[in-house]
């Protein structure tokens, strides 16, 4: 699948040596050290049938910040990111408005990339659509099977849990949540003669009226969870899967935190199944973008989309800013006064890097390099540049405004 234009990146002062990047893995709620190298990441993608643009927006911009800090540390990255173009909700939500879903699809994947390129976010290495990596998806799934642990079940296959150490054990939430998120995000617990109610549907059988493709288990279409273990194992890990030296298949795995359970759970699990290998080093997820309540929703009705938010002045900067300038993992209730916010630290960092004489940036820079490396402490980062402000305004000099807004620009995505 194409993906969106690249973005520059000044070059990186590799002079002094960069902080390891200490995330907080979101399962064992414990900082992990990311030194893998090369740095894998994968990062679930859209499900392009209905998105809430800005909510998307925050999420890809969490994993931006980490992207461009490996990248600025010197360290070789490798960056996938999937759509999941053939899925339930899309097929419903074209069937619904009487339209094709592959134009549906095609529309909002084109949105997708028009928001990503407005916010500056760097694209991935691979960006893949599940329908172009069926040959993969299918081979992965072959692989799950020939280990035995999936059962049929009216031509439909599901992975056996009970069957996999620690898959019913090691569950993020109690047993009751569990199956009770599982049916709420596309999961069938109740479905009759299962083996347990969150065994995961791996390959589901042609059904009349929906796309499918030909199989070695007959035709039909994969689950959602082992397109992204195909993807991922199959562009980032390198084959054959026993061989790599990490203990775990990649460093990172990715997205919003609605797909904390059952998604990236069952992910691992299958990925696991598989290799042998725990799936990922460390699991990160980014809080939602919630609104304050029916009111705010309504009146902001149309300005939930990045491009819609361009369209009545607010730059991509603003944007950026106003989504990156918080704890990536906790909720956020969107008000335009995070905007206005943004746009007025922006002014005046903008301000204070036009004078003639700024105050010393070099210590600036540490400090926007130590903070994200703390578990992505924007707050903190913007926090030290506009303390540098006030020194600035107040007469300071000896630094260098290029420096700091190679900074801003390398290590932040604010191009000024
Ligand atoms: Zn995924």
């Amino acid at each position: 699948m194409r993906s969106w234009p690249s973005v520059y990146l000044p070059p990186s002062d590799v002079s002094t040596e960069h902080p390891v990047l200490r995330l907080t893995d979101s399962y064992k709620n414990e900082v992990i050290e990311l030194k893998d190298l090369p740095i894998t990441s994968y990062v679930c993608g859209i499900t392009p049938y209905d998105a809430t643009h800005l909510g998307h927006a925050a999420t890809y911009l969490t994993f931006d910040l980490i992207h461009r800090f490996v990248i600025a540390s010197g360290k070789k990255l490798h960056y996938t990111q999937n759509i999941t173009d053939i899925d339930d909700p899309l097929l419903e939500r074209a069937k619904r408005d009487n339209q094709n879903w592959e134009d549906l699809a095609t529309s909002q994947i084109e949105l997708f990339r028009e928001d990503m390129t407005e916010l500056r976010v760097l694209p991935p290495d691979n960006y893949l659509g599940v329908v172009e990596s069926m040959p993969k998806v299918i081979e992965h799934i072959m692989a799950l099977i020939n280990t035995g642990n999936t059962y049929e079940l009216q031509g439909d296959i599901y992975l056996d849990l009970n069957a996999i150490p620690d898959a019913l054990t090691d569950l993020p939430v109690s047993l009751d949540e569990a199956l009770a998120i599982f049916a709420a995000r596309g999961g069938d617990p109740g479905r009759t003669g299962k083996r347990h109610p969150l065994d995961t549907l791996i390959w589901s059988a042609q059904r009349p009226g929906e796309p499918s493709w030909e199989s070695p288990f007959g035709n039909g279409r994969p689950g959602w969870h082992i397109e992204c273990v195909a993807i991922a194992l199959d562009t980032l890990t390198g084959q054959p899967w026993g061989n790599a030296e990490s203990s775990t298949s990649i460093s990172l795995q990715g997205g919003g935190s609605d797909l904390r359970f059952p998604h990236h759970y069952m992910t691992s699990v299958q990925a696991r199944a598989i290799t042998g290998r725990k799936f990922a080093r460390v699991y990160l997820h980014a809080g939602m973008i919630a609104w304050q309540g029916e009111k705010m929703s309504k009146s902001l009705g149309n300005l939930v989309f990045v491009s819609k938010l361009r369209e009545v002045g607010w730059s991509g900067n603003e944007i950026r800013l106003a989504l990156i300038n918080r704890d990536y993992r906790t909720d956020l209730n969107w008000e335009m006064g995070l905007l206005e916010e943004a746009r007025f630290n922006l002014q005046r960092i903008n301000s204070a890097l036009s004078r003639e004489e700024v105050a010393p940036t070099q210590n600036i820079v540490l400090e926007i390099r130590n903070s994200l490396s703390n578990d992505l402490n924007v707050q903190g980062a913007i926090k030290a540049v506009l303390e540098w402000c006030k020194e600035t305004e107040a007469g300071a000099g000896g630094g260098s405004a290029g420096e700091l807004s190679r900074a801003l620009d390398l290590y932040l995505g604010i191009a000024l």
